[in-house]
């Protein structure tokens, strides 16, 4: 399977939207041909759904809200708007659902999943982002909110939504995997190593890093797998595979506690309730269950079925 392929299993990855690229400057939503369905959001990012099922909501265009224009599909344009004074405290009785993507997710199908974490990671950019980071001036959204230009004409810097790269990484000795948890993580909850990509690095050079300084473990060679946009607030998880030939760990005060586990022992603490593996919409259980796939020939979830 190609990185492509892989990549396209992740959750928020693959979302099938035209996304306007360089017509932006020109494009006029008024003489669009198609239905237009605005998203709902709160100023955190949180989108709107429906009162009694997981499902996202169409709402009127509101011109006095901000608003990203997100793209098309199928003859329908999609959008996101929120009023950036909009508290959810402030919202009348009965409050309406606005659920946090990381534990709604799954509820949701690939396309609104994927349309929603675009949605999240615009807004939250746009609310961080109102004020020019070279002059302190206000900015303005642009481009159907695809950038922000500095209102003072002396500076008028041009800001673009942003993206932090964060590496994630399965890393094997022999036939054992590394998995860690830290403390503020639910009870039992294990996934693998993950780390911001910073100034000057390359990803390997990251994971490298990284992974050494979190557990210890030295990285005798590492491959890309796929990636997953995360927007929490704004990450893209850049996932790989990569191989030691120690087991020796040295945790740093970030891991509360890590272990090499073989499949077998890993089907068996799933199975017995002892280890929680990574959330079903993470890149983070792709990989474990990559891991897992690759060495015995069957998915973990069906292995962790059939223990007696
Ligand atoms: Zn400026």
């Amino acid at each position: 399977m190609s990185a492509s392929e892989r990549s396209l299993r992740n959750p928020f990855a693959g979302l099938p939207l035209e996304r306007f690229g360089e017509q932006r400057e020109r494009f006029d939503p008024g003489r669009f041909e198609g239905e237009l369905r605005c998203l709902l959001a709160l100023p955190d990012g949180r989108i709107r759904t429906a009162d009694d099922r997981p499902q996202l909501t169409w709402h009127p265009p509101n011109e006095r809200a901000d608003r990203v224009l997100l793209g098309h599909f199928e003859g329908v344009l999609y959008a996101v708007q929120w009023d950036p004074a909009t508290t959810p405290d402030a919202l009348p009785p009965p409050q309406p659902p606005y659920p946090d993507l990381r534990a709604h997710a799954q509820l949701l199908d690939d396309f609104q999943a994927g349309l929603a974490a675009y949605a999240r990671a615009m807004v939250i950019w746009h609310q961080r982002h109102r004020y020019c980071g070279v002059c302190g001036a206000p900015t303005l959204s642009q481009a159907h909110g695809h950038r922000r230009g500095c209102s003072n004409s002396a500076c008028g810097t041009e800001h673009f939504p942003r993206v932090d790269p964060a590496i994630i990484v399965a890393i094997s000795c022999g036939e054992r995997l590394l998995l860690a948890r830290q403390s503020g993580w639910p009870e039992k909850r294990y996934s693998v190593l993950a780390g911001f990509v910073e100034p000057g690095e390359s990803l390997e050079d990251c994971v490298r890093r990284e992974v050494l300084e979190e557990s210890g473990v030295v990285i005798r060679q590492c491959d890309y797998h796929s990636s997953q946009p995360w927007p929490f607030p704004s990450g893209l998880m850049l996932g790989f595979t990569a191989q030691t030939d120690s087991e020796t760990l040295v945790l740093d005060d970030e891991l509360e506690h890590a272990l090499w586990v073989s499949p077998e022992e890993l089907v068996a603490a799933i199975a017995a309730g002892e280890l929680k593996p990574p959330s079903g919409f993470s890149i983070s259980r792709r990989l474990v269950e990559d891991w897992y796939l690759e060495r015995c020939g069957i998915s973990l979830s069906e292995a962790v079925k059939r223990v007696p």
